[in-house]
């Protein structure tokens, strides 16, 4: 039985486009798949998500760090009687609109628009491709998504205000989203907390007596680890304990977020939309712990000097790139070239670098800038 807050498929707002029903899969079932057939889903598996290539091929990638949020996401929902099916399609969706090289390309673009009085941001980026740049349908531009999974894209990280973003006014932005939206956030940081210090260490950049030290959520279960494994090698134990962090996290989550919907009375889906904070949230306790084994990465792995050269190689291409178009827009594509008739240049710019893949920024930065 869904949970009477749950998102129900047969009361969705429905598509942009009217389509006829399909016979055996409903609504976000075939968003899910509607995005996993588009091209901007394929391109994850060339986007950095930490680490580049360069270090190692078995670390995480934009793709394969997705389908573990959609893993974990999936499990949370079924818990809680959500709509596993709308869970999927927004935990696979969630980081299409990811610029190549992480979160240094990111910084990077985002300057690079900041010089123009504008800003990148990936979640109205992921919208303007499902809204606009796949082209898979003769009927129509875009995926045509249904309106719930429209609003997770720009929902499910943080709020939008209707004053700054008349362009999103039907998203409700009064409102907060499903609890199937609320959930990907957590659900993503679970996911990469958890993958950045499997990654770290393996790259030998993150050393076991600091992470013992400084992460006690993961200090508790290296001690449990070592005490029933004596004899395990450290990697294994090192395996168990992220295992369980992972576990336990998951496992708050699903609970503290039942406990939030209990004490808030929130019997219907209105009633999560019209609650004035946020109902998916970790309990205060694996919060804290969450915050200080995040600020391990950030003080130990994504600043690091060994991954400063990616940072540096981010910088240069994207704004390198980006400077030659707009001196140089006859350059671009033509469809680009087009579109800059009714745009801002710099805003075609923007989206042409952020929908590339790694390599395919290399590339143009290599044919054009690198003679
Ligand atoms: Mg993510």
């Amino acid at each position: 039985m869904p949970a009477t807050y749950a998102v129900p498929v047969e009361q969705s707002r429905g598509r942009r486009y009217p389509e006829p029903a399909h016979p055996y899969r409903n609504d976000f079932q075939r968003d899910r798949d509607r995005i996993i057939h588009a091209r901007a889903f394929r391109r994850l598996e060339n986007k950095t998500q930490v680490f580049t290539k360069r270090l190692s091929d078995h670390f995480r990638t934009r793709l394969t760090h997705t389908i573990e949020v959609a893993q974990i996401s999936r499990t949370i929902a079924a818990a809680l009687d959500l709509n596993v099916d709308l869970v999927e399609a927004l935990a696979l969706v969630h980081d299409i609109g990811h610029p190549p090289f992480g979160h240094a390309g990111e910084k990077a673009l985002d300057a690079c628009m900041r010089e123009h009085g504008s800003v990148f941001d990936h979640n109205l980026h992921a919208l303007r491709i499902v809204e606009h740049f796949e082209q898979r349908y003769a009927d129509f531009p875009g995926l045509n998504l249904t309106f719930e999974v429209r609003e997770g894209i720009i929902k499910h990280s943080r709020d939008y205000g209707a004053a700054e973003h008349p362009e999103l006014a039907e998203y409700l932005l009064d409102q907060r989203p499903p609890i199937e939206a609320q959930l990907i956030d957590l659900t993503d940081e679970i996911g990469y907390n958890t993958a950045d210090l499997d990654d770290g260490y393996e790259a030998k950049l993150l050393k076991l007596p600091k992470m013992r030290e400084q992460v006690r959520i993961f200090e508790r279960f290296y001690r449990d680890a070592d005490a029933q494994h004596p004899q395990a090698s450290e990697k294994l134990k090192f395996n168990e304990a992220l295992k369980r962090m992972l576990d336990l996290m998951v496992t708050d989550l699903i609970e503290s977020t039942r406990v939030n919907v209990e004490r808030a009375f929130a019997n219907t889906l209105d009633d999560v939309r019209t609650f004035p904070s946020r109902l998916a949230a970790f309990s205060p306790e694996v919060e804290d712990m969450r915050r200080e084994a995040k600020q391990f990465l950030y003080d130990n792995l994504y600043y690091s000097s060994p991954l400063r050269p990616e940072k540096l190689d981010a910088d240069r291409v994207i704004t390198g790139l980006f400077q030659f178009w707009m001196k140089n827009p006859d350059t671009l594509p033509p469809s680009y070239q087009e579109q800059a008739n009714l745009e801002p240049l710099h805003r075609v710019i923007c989206d042409y670098i952020a929908g590339m893949t790694d390599n395919y920024v290399l590339e143009q930065y290599k044919r054009l800038l690198k003679k």
